[in-house]
């Protein structure tokens, strides 16, 4: 396949030595080649290695829409190889996204593409993937066969690199299952080969498949040398979740170890990489929710049509209704029910543009929750799911039928104003806050106490959304500046720069 497309190699030894950023780089190049050029097996191709780099760098939704642009491309050329490397990749999202049956019919794909090409490497990966993620899911039955299916063939192809992969999950599996000295024998091989190859996430995964394992055995020291390497290779690699999943280990083997000064030092780097990609899955959901609403909205289409062929108009009117039912949903954040931020972003500028024509003034105000981290960390991240859902019923039942509230991101909204100035809109505001601090939030949890800091800004004869936006979102800063639980509806000065 790189022999045909020389330009291809450089991403792919990129990708190779766990060097996602350059390799995605690489392929990017390589498809602007292509779509000038039209070569439509190398678009597919170079879309596709985009994809699986950004699946390593946690950007799952850039990822998935970059695998299935790839996966299509691909269609009626005839290479069930590649189609079904993307579906592993594919698979590979889901399961990071945590939606193992996804993942799984999505590998079963794969397996089969892979399985009917002959690429018996290919296999191999998809059988390690799959193991692994039983694995990950600490069904370690299921996981033990395609484990040594896996390792069979990667025995066969003398690939140590893969191989010492596939030796950490099944190193792993040991582990979960209570076999530890076959475990310590698994993890060891699974550095000596990882350490032959050039794949440094393979690297740190099995440095933190046996320094966990030290740790468990109270080889304190052992435990922690061996993940502190893990770390330097993981932040080598511009890979998010290896890094979290390291600074994780390392926060219970120094716990283990009695250290807990740097335990928590370790929790808390974990907690903070650990959050950057959970906005980013968060993210992703929303855009999977959306992709698959477009699709059962084609298939509803093509339905209603055999329908309308054969006259059933009550069975047409019940597919109707679910159809709209979807569009609903895909404007909807699926937390909390509210609009969701692309809707905001559709939805904003014909807002703006209305007012205009009409020459009525619209406000818009940003709202963040203070201090929400706390809540995740003390009372735990469902009492803050929860706590986000009663938040957006306090703002929707507080609007006019005119306004809305969009969730802006993780414990953001914001909420647009209809033909409200900016005055009318910061005493609108005002309530929402009032009602937040003063609810009794003993129903979610009895030791929680919620406030919003609010910023709103009005738009102008220059005003398009991001501005207007932007505008708020100063203000709202300023809010937080000022103490938080509070309104802040005028204009911030701007920074003025200091001469040192
Ligand atoms: P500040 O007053 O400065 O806004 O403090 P903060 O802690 O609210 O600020 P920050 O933006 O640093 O943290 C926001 C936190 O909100 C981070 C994340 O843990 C949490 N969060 C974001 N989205 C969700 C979600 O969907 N559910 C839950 N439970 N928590 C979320
Ligand atoms: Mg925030
Ligand atoms: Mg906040």
């Amino acid at each position: 396949m790189l022999k045909e497309f020389p330009g291809l190699a450089r991403a792919v030894e990129a990708f190779a030595r766990s060097e996602f950023q350059e390799a995605e780089r690489y392929a990017f190049a390589v498809r602007q080649e292509a779509l000038r050029s039209k070569n439509r097996l190398l678009e597919a191709l170079a879309t596709g290695w985009i994809g699986a780099a950004l699946t390593q760098q946690s950007r799952y939704q850039d990822a998935v829409e970059h695998l299935q642009l790839a996966i299509t491309t691909l269609n009626g050329l005839d290479r069930p190889e590649l189609t079904a490397r993307f579906h592993n990749y594919v698979a590979v999202v889901f399961e990071e996204l945590g939606d193992p049956d996804a993942a799984f019919v999505s590998f079963a794909h794969a397996l089969a593409g892979a399985q009917a090409s002959g690429q018996r490497e290919l296999q191999a990966r998809i059988l390690a993937n799959i193991g692994e993620a039983y694995v990950n899911l600490e069904q370690f039955d299921r996981a033990r066969e395609p484990l040594r299916q896996a390792a069979a063939l990667l025995e066969d192809l003398e690939d140590d690199s893969l191989l010492g992969w596939v030796r950490c999950a099944q190193g792993r599996l040991a582990h979960g299952a209570g076999e530890l000295e076959g475990a310590h024998g698994l993890l060891v091989q699974a550095v000596e080969l990882t350490d032959r190859g050039i794949a440094n996430r393979g690297r740190a995964e099995s440095r933190v498949g046996l320094g966990t394992l030290y740790s468990e055995l109270g080889r304190h020291e052992e435990a922690v040398a061996m993940l502190e390497e893990a770390l330097s290779i993981a932040q080598s690699v511009s890979n998010r979740r290896e890094v979290f999943k390291t600074r994780l280990a390392l926060s219970e083997a120094h716990e283990r170890a009695g250290n807990l000064e740097k335990a928590l030092e370790n929790y808390k780097a974990f907690h903070l990489a650990r959050t950057e990609v959970f906005d980013e899955a968060a993210r992703a959901t929303t855009h999977l929710q959306r992709v698959e609403t477009e699709l059962s909205k084609e298939r509803f289409e093509r339905e209603i049509w055999r329908l309308r062929n054969v006259e059933l108009a009550t069975a047409l009117e019940r597919l109707e209704e679910q159809a709209r039912q979807l569009v609903r949903l895909s404007v909807r954040d699926g937390l909390t029910g509210v609009f969701n931020r692309r809707h905001l972003d559709e939805q904003l500028p014909s807002e703006l543009e209305r007012a205009r024509r009409t020459n009525q003034p619209i406000s818009v105000a940003m709202v963040d929750l203070d201090n929400f981290k706390r809540i995740n960390d003390t009372v735990g991240h469902a009492v803050g799911d929860r706590a986000l859902q009663v938040i957006a019923e306090v703002i929707g039942s507080l609007l006019r039928q005119s306004d809305f509230v969009a969730r802006y991101g993780g414990e953001e909204f914001a909420i647009v104003f209809a033909d409200t100035n900016c005055e009318a809109a910061a005493a609108a505001s005002e309530r929402i806050r009032e009602a937040i601090a003063s609810r009794d939030w003993a129903d979610i949890h009895p030791d929680i106490r919620l406030t919003a800091s609010f910023g709103v800004a009005q738009a102008d004869a220059t005003s398009d959304a991001g501005k207007l936006l932007d505008e708020a979102d100063a203000r709202l800063y300023a809010a937080k500046a000022a103490g938080r639980n509070r309104v802040v509806a005028s204009a911030v000065p701007p920074v003025v720069a200091s001469s040192i």
